[in-house]
């Protein structure tokens, strides 16, 4: 249900090649020379400490900031010049570290705002009118309603996102990204902010996602979390990336452990 409704990916592919990535603000080197590869099918995790870059590679990678050089291939396409909306309607969709609800609209209406809107470009859209419009409205209202069901969220639609917890805007967030229908899905810190029974509740949501097929690139800075979760790591610190592996073989290594995992 969740897949992105274009072609699946080549197996042997990655979906994401990121290629000496390169972001300053005028003198920080924010991201300074990053290359990763996502893998299809799989969660990987993005881990460093505080200021390392990881927010700004996410956003880079969305296309919410530019880069300041490097390309960014998705599926094989080069999309570095595409916009942030271009990339959500390859299925390239990202989360915000801080929450980012409309806490003025209700949990349904949240959803409602990410609901792709394509008819303006085509002229068939625009000569079929209102009528089309109606169709796409009732389709993304089942969409919308779908995704609150499966996330446990159904009797809370009418009510205002801005009244509820950290966890359930984290969850609101997430669908409202799922409702583009992602290939790729960037989260950064999705259980931040949240109650130890509702992580274990996105923990599971993630793990049903990825079991569908769903890419994930995810910051996370609760390692323990990152070993259940993340088939492979990527250790980010002033900006460029300073190992990679499963969380069980990075913890051996010496320098990632002294830069990040006990410091
Ligand atoms: P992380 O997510 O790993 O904690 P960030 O990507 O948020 O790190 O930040 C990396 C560095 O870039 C930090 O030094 C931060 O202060 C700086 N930075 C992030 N965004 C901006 C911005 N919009 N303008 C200037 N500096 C920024
Ligand atoms: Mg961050």
């Amino acid at each position: 249900m969740l897949a992105h409704p274009e072609v699946g990916v080549a197996a042997d592919r990655p979906l994401l090649v990121a290629d000496d990535i390169h972001r300053h603000f005028e003198g920080l080197h924010a991201v300074d020379g990053v290359s990763i590869e996502v893998p299809p099918g799989q969660i990987t995790g993005l881990i460093g400490p505080n200021g390392a870059g990881k927010s700004t590679f996410l956003a880079v990678v969305a296309g919410t900031l530019p880069v300041t050089a490097g390309t960014i291939v998705f599926d094989g396409v080069d999309i570095t010049p595409a916009p942030a909306y271009r990339r959500a309607r390859r299925g390239l969709v990202r989360t915000f570290q801080l929450p980012s609800e409309f806490a003025r609209l209700t949990v349904l209406e949240n959803l409602l705002v990410a609901a792709p809107d394509n008819r303006g470009d085509s002229l068939v859209g625009a000569l079929l009118g209102k009528r089309y419009w109606i169709e796409d409205e009732r389709r993304y209202i089942k969409d919308a309603r779908a995704l609150l069901e499966r996330f446990g969220m159904s009797a809370k639609e009418s009510d205002y996102a801005g009244n509820m917890s950290g966890g359930q805007k984290r969850l609101i967030e997430i669908m409202r990204a799922l409702m583009l229908k992602p290939r790729l899905l960037l989260l950064d810190e999705p259980m931040s902010g949240v109650h130890p029974k509702i992580v274990l509740e996105i923990q599971r949501y993630l793990q049903e996602l990825r079991a569908e097929g769903l890419t994930i690139l995810m910051v996370e800075h609760e390692l323990h979390m990152v070993e259940r979760l993340c088939d492979s790591v990527i250790v980010m610190a002033q900006g460029k990336v300073i190992g990679s592996g499963t969380m069980s073989s990075l913890r051996k290594q010496r320098e990632i452990v002294d830069a990040y995992l006990v410091g």
